[in-house]
């Protein structure tokens, strides 16, 4: 079942022998043997547009996660417990690979569900920081549109988690959806299925 990790991890080895073979500086040979993937906190990026939502009365009923937390997959808040059943259930299995796979980060989530009340002050935010409603669709879903509202797509915080799970998500059917959201994950596929094409601007 995880053959094509496997496999990415063969390949990876080989190069990083490669590298030390030809003299690579230790420093280098540790950027190889730490990808994209390596672990740390991915910053507020421009589509997170969480601004002052605080300030507009959001909470946790709300699906309101503060700029700069994160909520475990356990986590007994709205954001995480109002996701659908299937997509927390692939989200679990995919840790739990990871894990298995030695990797010790956690799939925390910086957005799941949201109220509509909360996608409407996101895209509110979006028509501020972008300069008109077009440009601001480019980033954010109207209320009901959004997956998120509909408890169908998660924001992943940590980069490592994210990093897995664009290579191997696919496995669980999970798939990232918009090229300009590498964080923005649904459940895209039947597992193992492979994902489709990403659209090009995230609407999420
Ligand atoms: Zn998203």
């Amino acid at each position: 079942m995880h053959a094509s990790r496997s496999r990415l991890i063969g390949a990876a080895l080989s190069l990083l022998l490669a590298a030390t073979l030809a003299g690579c500086s230790t420093a280098e040979s540790r950027a190889l043997a730490q990808p994209a993937g390596a672990p740390g906190r991915v910053p507020a990026t421009s589509g997170d547009h969480r601004g002052a939502a605080a300030d507009a009365g959001l909470t946790d009923d709300d699906g309101y996660i503060p700029e700069g937390s994160s909520l475990p997959l356990d986590s007994d808040k709205p954001a995480v417990t109002r996701l659908s059943p299937n997509l927390l259930s692939a989200l679990r299995h995919a840790q739990a690979a990871m894990k298995q796979d030695g990797d010790g980060t956690d799939i925390t989530i910086a957005d799941g569900w949201r109220s509509e009340r909360y996608q409407e002050h996101l895209f509110a935010e979006a028509v501020r920081q972008y300069g008109s409603e077009d440009e601001a669709e480019k980033w954010v879903k109207r209320g009901a549109d959004s997956a998120h509202v509909r408890g169908d797509a998660v924001d992943i915080a940590d980069a490592g988690a994210m990093d897995f799970l664009n290579r191997f998500g696919d496995e669980w059917g999970l798939c990232q959806v918009y090229a300009n959201e590498a964080w923005h994950f649904e459940l895209r596929t039947t597992p193992g299925g492979g994902c489709p094409a990403q659209s090009p601007d995230g609407r999420g």
